[in-house]
């Protein structure tokens, strides 16, 4: 697309250039990640994101220490370095600063140089990042709220599009017929664990609450479409055990047996992203062979 991959692979292959540009993708991660914190911190609470929409207070309270009221400096607002070098805490009171803002930066900055790493320069690593960054929006809306925003997994579904469109690669066997098959291939399944679910969790505890929830199956529709079928099966056994793991220790350490699957269904999606074909491969290549 554009002579753009070819441009990367015929003059910029020596390792110079790499370190360069996996440091610059780095950077450019770290600041989307920052904004991606301000989504995660203000969709759910319904205040505005890109200055559209919510009220002029939300404005105002969002560039002040919302403890001592201290005005937020432009030096306090680098991605992740401005919270190492505040210790994490305010300058002005020192109110700690969750540790969660750093974690979310530097976890896109590293998803996207893992990205282009594992995947090399192309137009699919670009798209994947996209991916990325809205899977970390989710899994942390989630995680907070348990709940999936339509929204955000709209923009999953709709990203399969250009992926679908503008690349394909011979070695690469992900065909229309594949990301049909895997939209619907987990989540319809997961679609009636949580209808059949519903009646005997309402008997047992009285709750109104699906063991998967509607926005999982969704989620899974729009990333069965973006990966296609081998993926995105191997996306939901590493999304499983992830949350086979993950329930163990939020159990041990609040007590709380509910939990959100998204966080960790987010995690399989990013790794079948990343690794989903190889792990069908391998899968495939240990069922013995008659
Ligand atoms: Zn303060």
């Amino acid at each position: 697309m554009f002579g753009f991959e070819d441009m990367l692979h015929s003059e910029f292959t020596e390792l110079p250039f790499k370190i360069m540009f996996y440091v610059i993708i780095f950077l450019f991660g770290i600041c989307v990640g920052s904004f991606l914190n301000v989504v995660i911190y203000r969709l759910p609470a319904g205040e505005s994101v890109l200055g559209i929409g919510g009220s002029k207070e939300d404005k105002e309270k969002a560039s002040h220490c919302m403890t001592c009221g201290a005005k937020i400096r432009p030096i306090d607002l680098i991605p992740v370095f401005s919270w190492l070098m505040l210790r994490g805490k305010c300058h002005s009171c020192g109110q700690k600063i969750s540790p969660r803002y750093p974690i979310v930066e530097a976890l896109n900055g590293l998803l996207y140089v893992l990205t282009f790493f594992v995947l090399d320069i192309n137009v699919k690593s670009i798209i994947t990042c996209v991916l990325m960054s809205f899977l970390i929006v989710i899994g942390f809306i989630d995680w907070d709220t348990k709940d999936i925003y339509v929204s955000m997994v709209a923009v999953i579904l709709i990203l399969a599009i250009p992926l679908h469109l503008f690349y394909s690669r011979e070695n690469e066997d992900v065909t229309l017929k594949s990301r049909i098959i895997g939209a619907f291939i987990i989540s319809v399944p997961f679609f009636i664990i949580g209808e059949v679910s519903r009646p005997i969790i309402r008997k047992k505890f009285g709750e109104d609450f699906r063991a998967i929830e509607l926005g999982d199956s969704m989620l899974m529709f729009a990333a069965g479409a973006f990966l296609g079928t081998q993926a995105v099966i191997a996306s939901t056994f590493i999304g499983i055990l992830a949350a086979a793991l993950g329930g163990l220790i939020v159990k041990a350490v609040t007590k709380d047996s509910k939990f959100a699957f998204g966080p960790f269904l987010a995690i399989g999606i990013a790794a079948g992203a990343l690794w989903g074909n190889q792990i069908a491969q391998w899968y495939i290549s240990l069922m013995p062979h008659e």
